[in-house]
């Protein structure tokens, strides 16, 4: 049993790129587990002697064997267990919500060490308003699914934050033009790293740009809200109302010009009626 921490799970944000943005709180955990639950062994290990901690490691998935998820679980009644990802926040596209899930159903203490997530990080660069926004994690890689998940949210008014790879990041933007509108964005790579960039625009053209030449490295794409759709002219409302009751009923004229041009539709039948009055 750890001589400085109490049992329990110990959930640790580490870097998402550099070494120094890992907490001298996260490091002192890291040092003082009694097991660090890691997702690759290897990678954690670099991180490990960055921390000069020589705690031992586990492998741990959300998928692995639900033993090993128990096992853990009963040993946190008892012991200081440390979770840790690759990158960044556990759980955020990442391993531990089980864990997570089943401490808390058998009444083990939780605490968070919190530090870096690329996504936070991608909102705070991009200059896309972050008072709200909507954290997709990784589209689908298959079209067809991709541009469902992009459908549920399209009307929703937040900015919108997603992990993508650079090989899918052409595709990728290229669906989001279509489905959610030109809308400005930002593409934000490698964050914290040599190479940090942030590359903005409408999607169009981040598209046109990564099919020129692919980007490399790790990517987050912010994606600005829906645009309030400007006013249209008096004027305009009148002809395209005028135009639609040649076609159709007031009732579905009214509609169909309340929903192109964003008019009352209640003031328009109200006119549209007028209209169909004088002719
Ligand atoms: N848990 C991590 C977090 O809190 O950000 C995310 C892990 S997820 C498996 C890895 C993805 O996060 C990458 O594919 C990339 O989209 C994004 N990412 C991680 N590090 C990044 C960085 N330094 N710059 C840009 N994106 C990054």
């Amino acid at each position: 049993m750890s001589a400085s921490l109490s049992p329990g799970l110990y959930i640790v944000a580490g870097p998402i790129g550099n070494l120094s943005d890992l907490s001298s709180r996260a490091a002192e955990i890291l040092r003082g587990a009694d097991l660090i639950a890691v997702e690759d062994t290897r990678v954690s290990a670099k991180l490990l002697r960055h921390a000069e901690s020589d705690r031992p490691m586990v492998p741990y998935h959300d998928h692995s064997d639900e033993r090993v998820r128990l096992r853990l679980v009963e040993r946190m009644a008892s012991e200081a267990i440390a979770l840790l990802s690759d990158a960044g926040t556990p759980l955020i596209s990442d391993p531990g919500y089980k864990l997570v899930r089943d401490a808390r159903a058998a009444g083990r203490a939780i605490t968070t060490i919190p530090g870096p997530s690329a996504a936070i990080a991608a909102i705070t660069l991009s200059g896309l308003p972050s008072d709200r926004f909507c954290f997709m994690g990784f589209l689908p890689p298959k079209t067809k699914a991709r541009t469902d998940a992009l459908t549920e949210v399209a009307t929703l008014r937040a900015s919108l934050v997603f992990y993508e790879s650079g090989p899918r990041c052409a595709a990728s933007l290229g669906d989001m033009a279509t489905v959610l509108g030109d809308r400005p964005a930002a593409l934000c790579r490698e964050i914290s790293k040599a190479y940090e960039e942030t590359l903005t625009g409408t999607l169009s053209e981040l598209a046109a740009a990564c099919t020129a030449k692919e980007p490399r490295g790790e990517i987050v794409i912010v994606v600005g809200p829906p645009g309030e759709r400007p006013q249209a002219a008096e004027e305009d409302v009148e002809a395209a109302l005028v135009e639609a009751l040649s076609r159709l009923s007031a009732s579905q004229a009214a509609s169909e010009v309340a929903r192109t041009l964003g008019a009352d539709r209640k003031a328009l039948y109200a006119r549209a009626m007028e209209l169909r009055g004088k002719s």
